[in-house]
């Protein structure tokens, strides 16, 4: 069994064809997933799914690589967050690839997420790219360990993965694992602890090998789960399963309706 601990099926790509998509999600074993949330103003709909089916679950915060929305500030996330079905505080953290500075507002909105996953006793979900030192130095100066969570579609170096580990986080795989000429996220994803580990589509984006090139959705997260499976010696079964464990130890609120031996 599987678990997608990040993806987006609010974006048109998956919610114009969101039936079909959950229908090849539970028929390839995908128990859950989890819905990220990348506006204020696309919350709404996160979290009408998450209300309407019992398999997937939203979070709330606001994309790092968002500038025209709604600023988000640690009570309205707050607020968001205390609703059943809203499991994780994000995507939230720093992308300095898409945006060129001064992305001083970047950071404070990093802090604020920080803040408001702290007040609200839920896990983050953290983008970086192109940021690591200010992302694990915010990390750090926000006291992000108290809140946790998991830095996601990691693509950054086994020394950030050993820093982000040693702050008490997970690290999520994508599909990029499955792509030749990833060897660093490969070395990664060797390097994890069984027990640190999460895997994620991140659809619509990022198509695993050997669907690379097409919209990307849950149904797929299998395939991250096999790279990984060659790379570690382990059973695809096997991981799979201590993925949707860790998943869900991680954003608790899951608990109460998937049952994980
Ligand atoms: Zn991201
Ligand atoms: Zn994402």
């Amino acid at each position: 069994m599987y678990i997608d601990s990040h993806c987006h099926l609010s974006f048109p790509e998956l919610a114009s064809d969101i039936g079909g998509v959950l229908a090849r999600m539970r028929a390839q074993h995908v128990r859950t997933a989890v819905n990220v949330c990348t506006t204020l103003e696309e919350f709404p709909r996160v979290l009408a799914l998450a209300e309407r089916e019992a398999d997937i679950y939203a979070s709330a915060g606001v994309h790092p690589d968002s500038r025209d929305g709604q600023e988000p500030d640690v009570a309205t996330l707050v607020t968001l967050a205390a609703h059943p079905r809203v499991v994780a505080i994000g995507e939230t953290g720093l992308d300095y690839f898409r945006l060129q500075e001064p992305l001083e507002w970047q950071r404070e909105r990093f802090r604020v997420h920080i803040r408001a996953a702290r007040a609200s006793g839920l896990p983050l979900i953290i983008h970086t790219r192109a940021a690591a030192a200010d992302t694990l130095r915010i990390m750090r100066e926000e006291h992000a360990t108290e809140a946790g969570g998991v830095m996601h579609c990691f693509t950054e170096s086994l020394d950030v993965a050993r820093a982000a580990l040693d702050l008490g986080f997970y690290i999520s795989i994508s599909g990029i694992v499955t792509f030749k000429n990833a060897q660093e996220v490969q070395e990664v994803a060797r390097f994890i602890p069984r027990e640190r580990l999460l895997i994620e589509t991140d659809a619509p984006y990022l198509a695993p090998v050997p669907m690379r090139g097409r919209t990307n959705e849950p149904a797929f997260v299998p395939y991250v789960a096999g790279r990984i499976a060659e790379l570690t010696s382990r059973s695809q079964d096997e991981v799979g399963d201590a993925c949707l464990a860790n998943t869900v130890k991680l954003f608790n609120k899951i608990h109460r309706e998937v049952n994980v031996n």
